[in-house]
């Protein structure tokens, strides 16, 4: 059954090219299932690579008129999506909770969360600047120029079915570039309904393209190695951000790769355990725990863990979980069984090797992919949770001595995107922030995302920064003009 919708003209069942929408070439569809109740909320276009090749002429067909655009006028037409966006913020998160799960008010935050960065790259557009160098000889001129790096293929997970998109679409479209978004297979619909306040916006037809799929790599493939696609921006797993940018390498794309991630969350002996907890709780069982950026290990000194322990187990105890359409329900299913079969998996690990289950460890008993929120004790770093993104509502909490081990096990991994710590200690403040190899660090809050930071992470987490003044580079050239003989 689909939601209801105030504006049910945002629920749709075609792709979007070349500014119409259109059904697969061969036809094909395929459902979108609500994870609460097993429901199929309607049918996409089941697209080929030959779609993808006609939605990438499709950009390709509109990129000279985008990017001779004035900026001021470009930037209008972004800031009008973002009107509209923000208008139907409601519908939307009806629409993100029906096909991904999540409780109604975290699908209508990241609706506006993500309309943020159309705001922000709205303004952006009219602050692509170039420089004058000092001419290096008499009669010439030297220039850096800014340019749009050309058609954009995007792909998109379906953790965050909404922001994801925005973050990419909105520096792409500032900067001059028509875009080609590939949505998640379960998470079609919020990426169409954006599609369709983008034309209500006036946003030209090709500018902006929406292709489904239930085969990514087919689709994906085709994105990442077509020579047409000047750039790629993936959101997703690390195994298929490494397959996109192999792929990639063979036409020499510009890339970012927004993956997976191991975020450490440290307590100290000094923290405010009080905070810690509540940030804790928040940052790990977000989006049942299905968040890039949600607390993979929980790491507490040992002279606080026993304290920590009983705070945290009775904030645990107070989550609700359900279909995330229901008032108070604070924790939805998981997203699929793939997913459900991966987090059982590494409890199981953990609980064969050793680890005490002080909360859940199962499945829920509202059956489907709800899972119990968990808290495991005695956990090590040898078991596959200290080295695995869980994305589920399981918490292990390890023990630690000292400042020194705990970065030691903060680093042990070749992750690095979020990473939090709690201490009242300013020298700890400073020494742990910068030995922390991650491109994202917290200190005594979990709540730091927003469209002016930038986000990205180091080592195998990813390439590239999203929202900020450094996320339009991506998407831009520089371009150096010497002219001579003046
Ligand atoms: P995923 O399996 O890598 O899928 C992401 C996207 O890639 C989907 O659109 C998927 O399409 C497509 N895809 C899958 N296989 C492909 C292939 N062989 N070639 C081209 N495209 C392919 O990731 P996910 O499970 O959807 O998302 C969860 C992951 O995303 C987690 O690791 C999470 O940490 C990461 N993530 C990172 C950030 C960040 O900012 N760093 C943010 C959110 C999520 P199908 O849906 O059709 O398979």
């Amino acid at each position: 059954m689909s939601p209801s919708l105030n504006d049910s003209q945002l629920l749709k069942s075609q792709a979007y090219v070349g500014g119409e929408w259109a059904p697969a070439g061969a036809g094909a569809t395929f459902p979108v299932i609500n994870p609460a109740t097993g429901e199929a909320l309607g049918t996409v276009p089941d697209m080929t690579a030959v779609d993808a090749r006609q939605a990438i002429a499709a950009a390709e067909e509109a990129f000279p008129e985008w990017r001779a655009m004035p900026a001021r006028k470009r930037s209008k037409l972004l800031r009008k999506w973002y009107d509209l966006i923000t208008e139907h913020a409601d519908d939307l998160g009806r629409l993100l909770t029906a096909e991904q799960g999540k409780p109604h008010a975290e699908a209508r935050g990241e609706v506006l969360g993500g309309a943020a960065y159309v705001e922000w790259f709205a303004e952006e557009a009219k602050r692509i600047d170039g420089d004058l160098l000092p001419p290096q000889g008499p009669g010439q001129r030297e220039l850096v120029l800014k340019q749009p790096v050309g058609v954009v293929g995007a792909i998109t997970p379906w953790n965050f079915p909404s922001s994801m998109i925005t973050r990419k679409v909105s520096p792409a479209l500032a900067a001059g570039c028509p875009v080609v978004i590939k949505p998640a297979e379960d998470t079609p619909l919020s990426a169409l309904a954006l599609a369709e306040l983008a034309y209500r916006a006036g946003i030209p037809a090709g500018v902006v393209n929406v292709i489904t799929a239930s085969h990514g790599a087919e689709v994906g493939g085709e994105l990442a190695t077509n020579s047409k696609v000047r750039k790629l921006s993936f959101t997703g797993s690390t195994a298929v951000g490494k397959l996109l940018m192999s792929q990639a390498s063979d036409t020499v794309k510009k890339i970012s790769l927004e993956l997976g991630g191991n975020a450490p969350f440290l307590v100290f002996e000094d923290a405010d355990l009080d905070a810690a907890v509540q940030a804790a709780t928040m940052m790990k069982f977000i989006n049942s725990g299905q968040t890039c950026i949600c607390v993979n290990r929980l790491m507490v000194h040992e002279k606080v863990y026993d304290a920590f322990m009983d705070k945290f187990t009775a904030a645990v105890d107070q989550l609700n979980v359900g279909n995330g359409a229901e008032k108070g329900v604070t924790t939805g299913p998981l997203i699929n069984d793939k997913g459900l079969q991966k987090v059982e998996s590494l409890v199981s690990d953990a609980l064969h090797h050793g680890a005490t289950p002080v909360r859940g460890g199962q499945r829920h008993e509202l059956g489907r992919t709800f899972y119990q929120p968990t808290v495991l004790a005695d956990v090590n770093p040898d078991m596959a949770c200290f080295g695995n993104e869980i994305f589920g509502p399981v918490a292990p909490v390890y023990r630690f001595s000292s400042e020194e081990e705990a970065v030691r096990l903060a680093n042990d991994t070749p992750y690095g995107l979020a990473s939090y710590f709690f201490t009242r200690d300013a020298g700890r403040m400073w020494r742990v922030g910068e030995a922390l190899e991650y491109g994202m660090v917290a200190c005594n809050t979990a709540r730091f995302v927003h469209e002016g930071m930038p986000f990205g992470g180091f080592k195998e987490s990813g390439i590239g920064r999203e929202g900020s003044k450094y996320g339009i580079e991506e998407y831009l050239e520089t371009k150096f003009l010497c002219m001579g003989g003046l």
